[in-house]
């Protein structure tokens, strides 16, 4: 097992990370900004080093100061949670060259995953389902663009290769749209990407928007862990996710898990995983992969009781899979609420100090985050404050756990999002299950 592992992120993903750690007896490193002094994984690592100042380009970002860390403090190992540099495949790389574990998969894994072309030809080669278009980057030839929309159908969406982050997109309803969006699309590209490539793929009128979660141990075992419906969006981030996801056709359903598990074998795909799908009709369509842990795991961990960030370790110790692919029993269903700290009706961010903060409890409630009473959210960084889970034998008893569980969260002294998750849990086709990617910006008149 390692020995000492360096947690290169912050927020409630760094104390989830922590918390596995411990469970495994490997001591931990904190990083942290001068801006997170406080931050209760600081407070409970073994060690804790300042990398720089509040900026994440000087702190989080920093990847000088993160593997200079990890000397001084000798770990074994960098776990780069969820954002930052976590699908950073230059970072892996160095990581790896400076002669520590990089908690992961291996930096070609990363880079080949992280442009969506070379990510869609390798699942369809794997047999995974992929949404129809280019087959590839749109070339200079006009023609050839018109055509290929044309045998696609409209709409179509033209798509940045290194896009991310639901940036680097534009949808084209009819021909006379076409060539000005290719132009502006991979201008854009290249500018905020520094790679002007793009590509074209049939939009999607209504998906929903189901991924399936897998881990591999790069040593030819790999499982999945079923699906999670993350359709609750708003501007392509998502508010509210569920596992499993409700009312799928369970012949695809069987069928993408499978080639998900294949496609990870043939990549040789090494940790935690998810490949995107959107899903209309009863059909799936992959539109890309995460090479980490999500947000949103611990529904899948609710519902399957892996803990998935300590099969991550134990990936990255070398160690096999500690399940196997029939052990994994899915039991009753999950909810998370993303708690923001942003008005519930404008968005608009709300750091500050916390006066009052009371997590709800009782069975089958699960309250991911890193605040307490007298924290300061800084008002430099991603604005969730933790995730809060429920547990139920069914959606529905998952679902009014939720509510009371919401009723229940106190956090006093900046704004949350509360109301809007209140709201979204009592509203009546949410309750249905298996609203489409528009739902929730339609609901808010957006
Ligand atoms: P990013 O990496 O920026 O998150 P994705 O490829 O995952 O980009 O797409 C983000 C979102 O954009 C999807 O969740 C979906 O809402 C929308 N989208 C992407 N491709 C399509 C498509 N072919 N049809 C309809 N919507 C799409």
């Amino acid at each position: 097992m390692l020995d000492k592992v360096l947690i290169a992120n912050r927020g409630e993903i760094a104390l989830r990370i922590l918390r596995a750690c411990k469970e495994l007896g490997i001591r931990t490193v904190a990083v942290h900004s001068k801006a997170d002094r406080e931050l209760m994984h600081v407070r409970l690592a073994d060690e804790a080093v300042c990398i720089g100042p509040a900026s994440s380009a000087q702190s989080y970002l920093n990847i000088p100061a993160l593997i200079s860390a990890a000397e001084v403090t000798d770990t074994s190992a960098i776990h780069p949670g969820y954002g930052f540099l976590s699908e950073n495949a230059d970072f892996a790389e160095q990581v790896e060259r400076s002669g520590f574990t990089f908690i992961g998969p291996s930096a070609e894994t990363i880079r080949l995953m992280g442009d969506k072309v070379s990510a869609i030809n390798a699942m369809k080669e794997a047999g995974v389902p992929t949404v129809p278009g280019s087959n590839g980057p749109l070339g200079d030839d006009e023609g050839e663009i018109l055509a290929t929309a044309r045998r696609i159908g409209y709409p179509v969406i033209i798509k940045a290769a290194a896009g991310g982050g639901g940036r680097g997109m534009r949808v084209v309803h009819a021909e006379g749209h076409l060539l000005s969006a290719v132009n502006v699309t991979r201008t854009e590209a290249h500018s905020s990407f520094g790679d002007g490539t793009v590509y074209m793929e049939k939009f999607l009128e209504n998906p929903r928007h189901v991924e399936v979660q897998v881990l591999a141990d790069g040593q030819g075992n790999a499982i999945h862990l079923y699906d999670r419906d993350c359709s609750l969006q708003r501007r392509h981030q998502k508010v509210l996710e569920e596992a499993p996801a409700p009312g799928l056709d369970q012949q695809a359903r069987e069928q993408v898990f499978k080639a998900c598990r294949d496609a990870c074998v043939k990549i040789g795909y090494r940790g935690a995983g998810t490949f995107e799908f959107l899903y209309e009709n009863g059909e799936f369509f992959f539109i890309e992969m995460n090479t980490r842990v999500q947000v949103e795991h611990p529904v899948t961990e609710m519902v399957t009781g892996v803990d998935i960030v300590r099969e991550q370790l134990r990936i990255a110790s070398g160690l096999p899979l500690s399940i196997r692919q029939e052990d994994v029993e899915l039991s009753g269903h999950a909810f998370e609420c993303r708690i923001n700290a942003e008005d519930s009706r404008t968005f608009m961010p709300s750091p500050g100090r916390v006066t009052l903060y009371h997590p709800p409890g009782g069975l089958g409630v699960r309250m991911d985050s890193h605040v307490y009473t007298g924290y300061t959210v800084p008002p430099h960084y991603d604005s969730l404050i933790g995730k809060l889970i429920t547990w139920g034998d069914d959606r529905e008893t998952a679902l009014i756990r939720m509510r009371n569980a919401l009723d229940e969260l106190l956090v006093e002294g900046i704004k949350t999002n509360t109301d809007l998750h209140k709201d979204l849990v009592r509203d009546g086709y949410f309750q249905q299950g298996g609203v489409n990617i528009h739902y929730l910006e339609k609901k808010l008149g957006l």
